[in-house]
């Protein structure tokens, strides 16, 4: 039985591109390959709204992404905010103290965004070199208004450099940004992008990139300056690509703006609402209060047990993720990203709901349903 693999990434993977994935190896400084980069970084940059931001593929997984963010723009004497809606964010503060950053941070209750009015007095009696912030944490699911937090940068604090974590949001969430005045965004090719883990996908603003070039940076392998002359042409070397996951990457990144990009949202917005709409009918909590369309995080109801609720559920050929750091089995994460379709959202339910049956909580299924179709 093939596993239907519903945690929120990595993500099911289309047979099209696993097919691409596992073509010969060619070489990583031929111009056939170049080519297939520069494809890449054309569907990147409209991926990310970055018409004027330089983007990168590099060999690593979205951990990758984060630190490659604050190595390049932070120097010995700089600071940092990190805007936090759960454990992804606060995975900002953890990497930055290990680099000895002074790091602050703004956290949401859980589930619920950081608050806007903090952050502007925050910003006013402080000055910050860099602001992060978690489109989606994947550990609420809580999406944020990374719209609203760029117009209180520009009020407030113009020159203060934005990071957006768009790991568990881009490809299924509009991301602008140049009209957002992004500095640096970044992805992982496990989640919306439907392609297997082990590339981070990234774009910097020219102004990022003069600060890269002001400060001494804290990493090698993860220096921009040392990728650029390989992403303006990939017959340079620095570091072996990783050849075959661009294979991957490529045609699945084809396969989207085949799909088109706008219609790709749309489905991702049409999969959650019916997500949504089933649980609430069942009953269970939904933990963010702005929730995103790439997952949703449930609380269980009482009498429910973890363990052994998501071991059946995996008996029965659906696998969902447990809940993180103070969440911790007291709910479930289901994805609804990437190559998802509602027809395998719709066996799933079934499944959950036959599942939470079984372990002695009862709902009406024909309205469960329903509420899945309305
Ligand atoms: N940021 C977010 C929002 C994530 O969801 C994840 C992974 N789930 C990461 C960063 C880290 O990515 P990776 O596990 O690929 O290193």
């Amino acid at each position: 039985m093939k596993e239907l693999l519903l945690i929120p990434g990595p993500t099911p993977v289309d047979e099209s591109v696993l097919k691409a994935m596992s073509q010969d190896v060619i070489s990583h400084t031929s111009v056939e390959f170049a080519n297939l980069v520069k494809e890449t970084l054309v569907y990147i940059k409209q991926l990310f709204g970055a018409a004027n931001g330089f983007p990168f593929v590099i060999t690593g997984s979205g951990t990758l992404g984060m630190e490659m963010a604050l190595t390049n723009i932070l120097g010995e004497k700089d600071n940092l905010l990190v805007l936090s809606h759960g454990y992804f964010g606060d995975r900002f503060v953890d990497i930055a103290k290990q680099l000895g950053i002074d790091v602050d941070t703004i956290k949401g209750a859980t589930g619920e965004h950081v608050d806007l009015d903090v952050l502007k007095n925050t910003l006013k009696s402080k000055h910050y070199t860099a602001v992060t912030l978690t489109h989606v944490d994947t550990s609420t699911g809580v999406l944020a208004d990374v719209e609203s937090v760029s117009k209180i940068l520009q009020e407030i604090s113009p020159d203060t450099l934005f990071i957006v974590d768009g790991v568990c949001a881009t490809g299924a969430v509009k991301e602008e940004f140049d009209n957002w005045k992004l500095d640096v965004i970044f992805t992982g090719s496990q989640k919306a992008l439907a392609t297997p883990p082990g590339l981070t996908i990234l774009a910097f603003s020219s102004r990022a990139i003069e600060k890269r070039k002001a400060i001494s940076p804290r990493t090698y392998y993860g220096d921009i300056l040392r990728w650029m002359p390989v992403m303006e042409d990939a017959t340079k070397y620095f570091a072996t690509p990783s050849v075959n996951l661009f294979f991957a990457l490529h045609k699945s990144l084809q396969n989207i703006f085949d799909f088109g990009l706008e219609n790709y949202f749309k489905k991702h917005e049409e999969m959650a609402k019916s997500v949504r709409n089933a649980f609430k009918e069942m009953g269970l909590p939904l933990v963010a209060k702005r929730p995103a369309p790439t997952l949703s995080v449930f609380l269980y109801p009482e009498g429910i047990d973890d363990k052994a609720f998501r071991g059946k559920l995996k008996e029965k050929g659906v696998v969902v993720a447990n809940t993180l750091a103070e969440l911790y089995g007291k709910g479930f994460r289901i994805g609804h990203m990437g190559s998802v379709t509602k027809d395998e959202l719709i066996v799933a339910l079934y499944k959950i709901v036959e599942t939470f049956e079984e372990l002695g909580y009862k709902c009406d299924k024909g309205k469960v349903f329903e509420a899945f179709l309305s």
